[in-house]
Parts: C-alpha cells; structure tokens; sequence
C-alpha cells in the first residue's frame, strides 16, 4: 500500500515535470514562427498570447543579434540585454540557464530555455504545489552528456548516480521507500520518498488524515491527495466506479432574469464524494478525466441523468432550459451525439430545452467548433460559450462561432465597483453581444452591487450566483422555480 502510493507520487512528479518540458518546447516553436518584425507590434502580441496561454511559463523572449530585444512581460528592452553563456547546451539546439537571475523580478531567479530566437521563463514556483507531506521529493534535471545534476528541486534522497544513469528504480533502504522514475523523452527524473515509520503510521490513522488535509489545503494539494489516499487505481477506473455505485450525484444553479427575478434555467452541476465523504471539486477531477479520455462517460451519465429527472418538470415549464457543460472531446465523439439523441427521445424531452455549455477553451480548434455547434444548433439545442473572456475569443472568432449565449466569467462580475480595467470593458462586451444577437449570461453574482449593476444594463442580463441561489437539489430546484 505505502510502496504503491510511493510510486504513485514518483510517476505524478515526472508527469507534471514532462507536462513543462512539452509546454517549454511548444512555447518555443510557436515563439520561432515570427509575426511581422522581430519585437514590433505583432511579434509582441504573439509572445503575449503564448505566454499567457501556457501554464508553466512566466515569461516568453525574443533574441535579436543574440541579445534579449524584448520579451511578453518587459515590452521591447532598450538597450538590449546581453546575455552570458548558457550553462547547458543539448544535441537538439536548446541553450539552458538552470538558475539565473531574472529581469523580471529582482532576486528572483528561474530556469530560461532558449531555441532558435526566442526563450521561455519557467515559472519558479511550478513544483511548488507538488510537496506533499509526509512524503518527501525530488525534481532532477540531468546532463546529457552524463556528468552530473545540473539543476534539482526539492531535496537530495539518491545518489547522483542513479539520476545520472537515468533508470527507473524502487529502493528500500530500511528506512526509506523511495521511487526513482526517469523520463523516456527528456533529461528529467523525479524521485518520491517516504519514511518506513511514517509507512506504518500511515496505515492506520493516516488514511482519514490525509483526507483532512486535502480538503483543507484544496487546490492541486487535494487532487493529489485525493490521488494518493486511497488506492493507487488509476482515476478513470476510480472514476467508472464512483459512476456505477453513484457516487456522482447533481446539482442545480438557477439562472434567474435580473430585471424580473424570474428562474429562465437551470445549471446542471456534477459532484463527487468519495467513501470517506470528501467532496472532490468538478473542475480538478473534469480535467483528469479529460487528459486520461473518461471525459465523454461524465458528460453520458450527466446527460442520462438530467433527461430522467427533469422531464416532468421542463414539461410543466416550456419556456424552461436546463443547461449541461460539455468538453472538447465530446464535439468529435459520435457516441456523445448517439447518448444525446437516444436520452432525449427516452425522456421525451424538447431539444430547445436542454442546453449545452462549452467553455471558450473547448473552441480553439475553430473548426471543430463551428461545425459542432452548427450541429447541435441544428438539432434544436441552444448552445453557450461558457466562462466567456477567461481565453483568448477575439470579437472575429465569436462571430465565426455562432453560439445562443455566451456566459460572462466571474472574473468580470468580481470587477464590478473596482477600479479594475476588466470593469471598463464590460460595456463593450455587452454592446457586441448585443450586435451579435446572443444573450449574456452573467455567471458569480455575490453581491446586491454586482445583481444591481447587470439588472440595469439594456437589455437585462440573465444571471447566475451565490446571492441569488446556491447550486440545490433537483427538489429544492422544483420549489425555486414554484417561487420564481
Ligand atoms: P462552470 O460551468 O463555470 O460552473 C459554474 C461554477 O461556478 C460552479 O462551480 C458553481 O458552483 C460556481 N458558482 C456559481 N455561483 C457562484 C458564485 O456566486 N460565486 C462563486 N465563487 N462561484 C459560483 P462548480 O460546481 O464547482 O463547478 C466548477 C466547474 O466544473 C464548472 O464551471 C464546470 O466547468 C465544471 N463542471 C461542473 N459540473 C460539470 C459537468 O457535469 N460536466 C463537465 N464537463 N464539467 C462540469
Ligand atoms: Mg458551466
Ligand atoms: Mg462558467
């Protein structure tokens, strides 16, 4: 039990280390495609949008005679920054800096990759979040050319001979389990170590402390809590099983007319709870089942499920949608249409009345976009843009898209009586949703400020929040919508 988790922690280490490395060398092979003039208006718009879609890279540069002439964070750097020799160089062209010291925050220093014309600053915190006590763990970048260590993160638990060789290893010193795995594409090993006492320990009372701990530390702690608390079973067979021993249940948010209060829809929400009662946020374990492609299954069950609830209800209702988030793989997955098809022709349901949510990201294969959608519109669903203004959705895209609703992100309502530039340019979208003929959907509302200011736009917008309901169950959803 603890070698298994040992070696669980090890293989999830290595997986966010080759995730940066993968993130790095496409950050630069976009950065290499050069828009227009090296460090003029386009080129630096180009880095921007890369350095913000990755998740790992705080910064992306643009080199000029071999000097750093501009970069996504410093706008064009006059005069240009020399820079000194490379501590590594590989086979393949990369240059690399393993520590050095950034002009983007003093006293800071991080690991730069360079290649071709451009470089990319990895964040210094990106294995921050991975420390997971009691287990202790190591990050190693090696040399190609086998003659050392050259950089390391977290603590030394082997000896550097082992990295250096780069092969897989379980280890039991008698006092520790440790777990060497090294990557098969890049100059990477992690290494994940657990005392043999705290092992013991760990059998006993640990397993329900561990469970405390992730709730409490939440984000990424308690995904990867989660990961290792129980068994090592991977999440898409974890996950098969919590959706046959109903373990996933739903929730829903309504989404009311600001202007007369009146329920429009309803948002269907997922939750997870596992044995022990801990609450798994959606979007932790809705990413993983993306990656590991069990995706598609969430989205069958919720589908399956909202269709035999709400049938009664959407009946006595007509004017009434209930909306269900979907991902990207669902658009090109003829089984999800099939699902769709057969549960709505079961239930006896209107098209009109349920409703499909993307989010902005689902959408940047435009392409795909656009003919999913045209699809699913087709067949009489309204369609919206989830979490709206959190990518990178220029005005032409939206046009391209052809959508029902977008729904504004949350990050826009927080905006409201700040003096934050995302404020500013609410009227905008809203103006250009209007032009467009979608609806707004304005998702978060917490405060009576923030209800007040979105009532009061022309026309209303529809909105969704604490203040004017939690998410509820499908019965207390029945008694909203009898009071609104
Ligand atoms: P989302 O689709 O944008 O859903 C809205 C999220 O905002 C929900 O979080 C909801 O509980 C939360 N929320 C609503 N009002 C407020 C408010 O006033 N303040 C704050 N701070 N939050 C509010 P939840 O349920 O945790 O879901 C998170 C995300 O997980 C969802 O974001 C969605 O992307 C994903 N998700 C949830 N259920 C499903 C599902 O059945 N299928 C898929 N594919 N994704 C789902
Ligand atoms: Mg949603
Ligand atoms: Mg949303």
């Amino acid at each position: 039990m603890a070698r298994a988790d040992v070696d669980h922690y090890a293989n999830t280490l290595l997986d966010r280390a080759e995730l940066i490395a993968r993130e790095i060398n496409s950050a630069l092979a976009e950065a290499n495609r050069l828009q227009g003039d090296a460090c003029g208006s386009d080129d630096l718009e180009h880095l921007r949008k890369i350095a913000f879609t990755a998740r790992y890279i705080k910064d992306v540069g643009r080199l000029v005679d071999k000097k750093l002439a501009c970069s996504s964070f410093l706008g064009v750097v006059t005069p240009p920054f020399e820079i000194r020799p490379p501590d590594l160089s590989t086979a393949d062209g990369h240059k690399i800096w393993v520590n050095t010291p950034l002009r983007l925050a003093e006293g800071v220093t991080a690991l730069v990759v360079e290649a071709g014309s451009a470089n990319a600053v990895v964040d210094p915190s990106a294995f921050l979040d991975l420390a997971y006590q009691p287990f202790r763990y190591a990050i190693a970048m090696v040399d190609p050319d086998k003659r050392g260590v050259v950089r390391s993160w977290g603590r030394r638990l082997v000896d550097d001979s082992v990295l250096i060789a780069r092969t897989d290893k379980s280890v039991d010193t008698g006092i520790d389990l440790i777990r060497v795995d090294c990557s098969k594409d890049y100059f990477i090993c992690a290494t994940a170590a657990l005392n043999r006492s705290e092992a013991i320990a760990r059998q006993s009372k640990f397993v329900s402390g561990f469970g405390a701990l992730g709730l409490l530390l939440g984000g990424f702690l308690s995904s990867i809590g989660f990961l290792l608390r129980t068994s090592p079973k991977p999440l898409s067979t974890r996950l098969r099983e919590a959706l046959r021993s109903n373990q996933l249940t739903l929730v829903f948010q309504p989404i009311v007319d600001l202007r007369s209060g009146r329920m429009v829809s309803a948002e269907a929400l997922i939750r997870w709870s596992d044995r022990e009662g801990n609450a798994i946020p959606p979007d932790t374990f809705i990413s993983a089942a993306e990656s590991d492609g069990t995706a598609g299954e969430i989205t069958a069950y919720v589908i399956r499920h909202v269709t035999r609830t709400a049938g009664p209800m959407l009946r006595d209702y007509p004017e009434m949608t209930i909306t269900v988030n979907i991902v990207a793989a669902d658009l090109t997955d003829p089984n999800f249409y099939v699902v769709l098809e057969q549960a709505l022709d079961a239930s006896g349901i209107i098209r009109r009345q349920i409703g499909l949510e993307l989010t902005e990201r689902s959408t940047a294969r435009q392409d795909i976009a656009i003919s999913a959608i045209a699809r699913l519109r087709q067949l009489g669903h309204p369609v919206y843009l989830d979490d709206f203004g959190t990518g990178y959705s220029s005005l032409a895209h939206l046009q391209g898209l052809n959508l029902d609703v977008i729904k504004l992100d949350r990050a826009f309502t927080k905006s409201v009586g700040t003096d934050s530039v995302k404020v500013s340019i609410v009227p905008q979208i809203l103006e250009m949703a209007n032009a467009l003929d979608l609806r707004v959907v304005v998702e978060g509302i917490e405060t009576q400020a923030q209800y007040a200011y979105f009532a009061s736009t022309n026309p209303p917008c529809y909105g969704q929040g604490w203040i004017i309901s939690r998410p509820l169950s499908f019965d207390k959803l029945v008694s909203f919508k009898a009071e609104h």
